[in-house]
């Protein structure tokens, strides 16, 4: 018996599970099919789960903002449902943006005050005070160790830095999937695991549903391609809708290092998220007092584009090709280095890899696509765990609309937020839109 659904959801991760909890709300019948064992188990697992502010445009700040009240309000935007794992934790740590030649921060400035995000200037002493292992020179131009001015002695001093005292990260992202995944299956939603989506089947114009590799089909009158670093290999399974897109996406290999905070520093408790694009990094705490390391992708770091399904065979381990790159472990430890001089980097590199699902523009697609009733919310380039919630509201309100016959191309959706009571205009994440060179064409969106 071929089963239906009013939307079939691909892929259960921070991005696909909160779609079916609003569908769910608005009262669709949903199921999301995904190829791994639980929730949060793709790409979400590997995030850093960072909750901030700055982005490069003012929309961006704007869903960013709207995110983050989501996370506050955790426990009721579930809906007080019960997770048998437990719930995961926002751990407000305030957030800083240091002031630097590789963050375009006077606009982020301009963009926080017009969206209405509580920051604080801070000048160096400032900063000093809040975080006392700091070297607040200048590093600029972001090098690599084996650049022979890597160590060059630094002459000026940087200007001090943007502080959001909201702001911080998600202690365990994969639960936070799983938790979203409980809430939705209270309201009536459906979840299969071990499915993989082989063929999107599609009948004038229209598409009709699923099939998974056992064969199984499954008709919907909705698909939502939720498939993170899959996005791609998705969107070619669906007629027409890769060749519709004029932004594309591909999967980006991202490693992320853990250093031992210095001692006497503890930076569990008492530390920041920082974003850094003067030594392009960004930081947080992680269990253990240590920091979490990421790079800002600064022009003088290797991208590496990868086969999803080769990354996620395990090369290295199970379910992860999840081996750090000895170049790559110093490059961000080194750099960190420079500006916590007092930082002891270990000679076991030890990290997290995972892949972004990275759009042309770093901005993501949140569309309707050329073929009807066929949806994406793809291409979160590694920046979109922190509005994930939001993003479920939204492509919930925006298949909504357009399955009752809104033509989102030619007047584009409009989404009120409702925490912070703004407006956003859809049709900023359009599939057809043309790049958007107000981006930082990085992890900061
Ligand atoms: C290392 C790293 C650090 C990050 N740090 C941050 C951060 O600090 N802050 C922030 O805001 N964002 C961050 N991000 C980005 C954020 O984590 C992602 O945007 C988000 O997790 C993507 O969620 P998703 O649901 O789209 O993808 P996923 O979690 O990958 O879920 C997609 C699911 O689709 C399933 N799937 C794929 N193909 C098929 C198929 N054919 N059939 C069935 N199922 C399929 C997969 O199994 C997977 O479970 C980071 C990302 C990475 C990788």
């Amino acid at each position: 018996m071929t089963k239906k659904y009013d939307a079939i959801i691909i892929g259960a991760g921070v991005i696909g599970s909160p779609i079916a909890y609003e569908l769910c709300k608005m009262g669709y019948k949903t199921l999301n099919v995904d190829k791994l064992p639980d929730a949060g188990e793709g790409s979400t697992a590997g995030s850093c789960a960072i909750v901030r502010a700055h982005y490069s445009t003012e929309d961006g700040v704007a869903l960013a903002y709207e995110g983050f009240k989501y996370w506050l309000d955790w426990e009721n935007y579930l809906d007080n449902v019960k997770d048998e794992k437990g719930l995961a934790k926002y751990m407000n740590t305030g957030s800083l943006l240091i002031k630097s030649q590789g963050h375009k921060w006077q606009n982020v400035k301009k963009h926080y005050d017009s969206v209405g995000v509580q920051y604080k200037e801070l000048t160096n002493d400032e900063i000093m005070e809040m975080i006392p292992v700091m070297d607040l020179h200048e590093f600029w131009p972001v090098r690599r160790p084996e650049d022979s001015n890597f160590w060059d002695e630094p002459t000026k001093m940087l200007e001090g830095g943007l502080y959001c005292p909201e702001g911080g990260y998600v202690n365990d992202p994969a639960l936070s999937a799983h938790n979203i995944m409980r809430a939705a299956e209270a309201k009536g939603g459906e979840f299969m695991f071990n499915a993989e989506v082989v063929k999107i089947r599609a009948s004038e114009g229209k598409v009709q549903g699923i099939t998974l590799a056992d064969g199984t089909e499954i008709d919907a009158p909705v698909v939502v391609n939720a498939g993170g670093p899959h996005s791609f290999k998705i969107n070619q399974m669906a007629p027409g809708v890769w060749e519709g897109c004029n932004i594309k996406t591909k999967a980006l290999r991202h490693e992320v290092m853990y250093c031992p905070s210095p001692e006497g520093y503890d930076y569990l408790n008492d530390g920041y998220h920082h974003s850094d694009g003067d030594i392009g990094r960004y930081t947080r705490p992680e269990a253990g007092n240590l920091f979490l390391v990421g790079s800002e992708d600064p022009e003088c770091d290797p991208q590496q584009w990868v086969d999803p399904d080769e990354f996620y065979a395990g090369k290295g381990g199970p379910g992860r090709d999840n081996q750090l790159t000895e170049a790559q472990w110093k490059a961000q430890c080194y750099r960190l280095g420079r500006r916590i001089p007092s930082l002891e980097v270990p000679n076991q590199p030890k990290g997290v890899v995972d892949l972004y699902d990275c759009s042309d523009d770093w901005i993501p697609i949140y569309d309707k696509s050329d073929l009807g009733g066929f949806y994406m919310a793809v291409g979160t380039s590694g920046n979109q765990y922190k509005n994930a919630p939001v993003v479920g509201r939204l492509m919930a309100e925006l298949i909504d609309a357009v399955e009752k016959g809104l033509d989102h191309d030619a007047e584009p959706y409009q989404f009120t937020m409702k925490y912070i009571g703004r407006k956003l205009d859809l049709g900023f994440f359009s599939r057809k839109r043309e790049i958007n060179y107000d981006s930082s064409f990085s992890v900061n969106g």
